[in-house]
């Protein structure tokens, strides 16, 4: 194949340029610069650690995407003296609302429950958020690396000694191109994964070390999102609206959001990935959430700017895995850290990439990056605001399972049995095996828009919607999304479910196309306008679709997001 692969040795490696990782860098940059300057004398200077971050997307933040409000406290901590409102996008919440939606009316809950209310909160962009904190890292001599995809673990016996980057410059076929470039070894004394939900190596890791054995399977929900420009409203900046009901039945767990920043207004749709109806399109459910009469207002003398879509870890506490390794640790998103009752994580994902720092520095001082060592880190996140606040809310998803009206009687509860609810733990199946096949949903009951086109003015169908993602895939290059098994698609998955993936994919990547009648159509895959939401990857109901990185620096450029 060419060029010979290169090795580069840092001594500490974070794997995805999120939040959780810029975050840790930073704090593991501040322990070792104090320790180094103490007037009291360190036992052992450390020198100059290299911290190095490698992301997918093609620049920090490109690849970020949240609802987003933020909880500052760990941003406090991470930076005592910053002005968060001078961060580009933070605006603070000034007023809140919670409605519950029918058809074309709104009910005014009247006062927002105290552990969910968003007091002393910003909305923020958090791409933008994470651009700015990863200017912040590289002013403080942290290497960023944008546009390299970790696509292997490197093990040497049980460590885990690095991380290949994927190639450059392959064609479709996976042969070399002129441009081809072998990926790099990036080989480090300990590795952080901080790559966001669902993330690649995370998946490889978790299920190599079997490090979920023992707790609640994963769940997840997927949060379709736009921001859209509005003409300037300052009476309306900083208000947040959180929404129950329409468009979603009761059966479905997931709600609306709109956050007023004045001249844009993020507004969003979130689906639990455990729905049951195979024939539900949470980009569909999007458009007519939009056209609601109480949203649509918002929305009248306004343009679409941005588009995006994500998954979003919702599991909880019981579904954390063992979070470290012999050489490495797991963070954020990738670690299920995300608080499902408050809708948020950006504040958890911040926190345990510190605590991560903490431990790393212990690693570094004592040269100790053993399994043992790194077991620091789970305690320290554990005994911390961001383990009890986990602990508060553990079983708040799993409350959901049986429907909206038993998951808030189930909430109330819990609230006051201090997180507890009807049993000390509940338990869950993974989201896609609570799908139900076409045969056993009674007639008329589906969702039954699967083939209409949305035709009100604020709604969009996934073609231009993903016109909106900034997206950029090189066509010629490997397929980044693996099928096991064609035939499945083609039969039993067509046959039982109707080949959901049309539907629940929200970029239009998975089509059936040709066959008379319906007989005999065939998977065609448009992986150019995949958005690395991971939907694919978690809510296949044969478990036969594999997301994988495609090339470094492929994929939307999400701004404002
Ligand atoms: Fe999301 Fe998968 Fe569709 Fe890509 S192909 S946008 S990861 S569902």
């Amino acid at each position: 194949m060419g060029r010979v692969r290169e090795t580069l040795e840092v001594d500490i490696l974070f794997v995805g340029g999120g939040p959780a990782s810029l975050s840790g860098a930073l704090h593991l940059r501040n322990l070792i610069d104090s320790h180094n300057q103490s007037p009291a004398g360190p036992t052992r200077q450390l020198g100059a650690v290299s911290i190095a971050v490698i992301e997918k997307g093609r620049e920090i933040g490109a690849h970020s995407l949240s609802g987003a409000i933020l909880d500052p406290i760990a941003l406090r901590e991470l930076m005592p003296t910053v002005d968060i409102e001078s961060i580009p996008t933070v605006t603070p919440v000034v007023k809140e609302h919670l409605w519950f939606l029918t058809s074309n009316r709104r009910i005014h809950l009247p006062w927002v429950p105290a552990p969910v209310n968003n007091r002393g909160n910003f909305i923020l962009s958090l791409s933008r958020f994470v651009k700015w904190l990863g200017e912040q890292a590289e002013a403080r001599g942290i290497d960023l690396f944008p546009g390299f995809a970790g696509t292997e673990l490197l093990f040497e016996g049980d460590r885990l000694v690095g991380v290949r980057t994927g190639a450059r410059g392959l064609d479709k076929q996976g042969q070399p191109k002129a441009s081809y470039e072998p990926g790099v070894d990036i080989l480090a004394k300990a590795i952080v994964f901080g790559e966001g939900v669902r993330g690649s190596l995370t998946k490889q890791v978790v299920s190599r070390l079997q490090l979920d054995a023992g707790r609640n399977p994963a769940l997840y929900a997927m949060g379709v999102k736009e921001v859209w420009e509005v003409p300037d409203d300052p009476w309306s900046c900083g208000v947040i609206i959180h929404t129950l009901g329409f468009p979603l039945k009761s059966e479905n767990y997931g709600g609306g959001f709109l956050y007023h920043m004045g001249r844009m207004i993020s507004l969003g749709l979130v689906v639990g990935l455990d729905y049951r109806d195979p024939f539900l399109d949470p980009h569909r459910e999007f458009q007519r959430f939009k056209n609601h009469p109480q949203i649509a207002a918002f929305l009248k003398r306004g343009k679409v700017i941005h588009y995006g879509a994500k998954a979003l870890p919702e599991g909880g506490y019981f579904s954390i895995p063992k979070s470290y390794f012999s050489g490495g640790l797991l963070i954020g998103d990738g670690a299920e850290l995300l608080n499902a009752q408050r809708l948020k994580g950006i504040h958890l994902a911040m926190k345990s990439g510190m605590v991560a720092a903490e431990t790393l520095f212990q690693g570094l001082l004592k040269n100790d990056f053993s399994e043992s060592a790194l077991s620091l880190y789970e305690k320290l996140l554990m005994e911390s605001w961001a383990g009890k606040e986990l602990h508060r809310e553990r079983n708040f998803r799993q409350g959901f399972q049986h429907g909206l009206w038993r998951g808030l009687m189930h909430g109330g509860f819990q609230m006051i049995s201090g997180g507890r609810g009807i049993k000390a733990r509940l338990s869950n199946r993974p989201g896609h095996e609570r799908m139900r096949k076409i045969e056993e949903i009674p007639p008329g009951t589906r969702a039954s828009r699967e083939t209409s086109q949305p035709k009100e003015r604020t709604a969009l169908d996934k073609a231009t919607s993903v016109y909106y993602s900034g997206i950029r895939h090189d066509e010629d290059q490997p397929a980044h999304l693996l099928i096991a098994d064609l035939d499945i698609c083609h039969t039993r998955c067509a046959r039982e479910y109707g080949n959901p993936c049309q539907r629940f994919c929200p970029a239009q990547v998975y089509e059936m196309v040709g066959g008379e009648g319906g007989e005999g159509r065939r998977l065609q895959l448009n992986p150019s306008n995949c958005v690395h939401c991971k939907t694919c990857d978690i809510m296949d109901p044969y478990q036969i679709i594999t997301w994988v990185p495609p090339e470094g620096g492929s994929g939307p450029s999400f701004m404002n997001l």
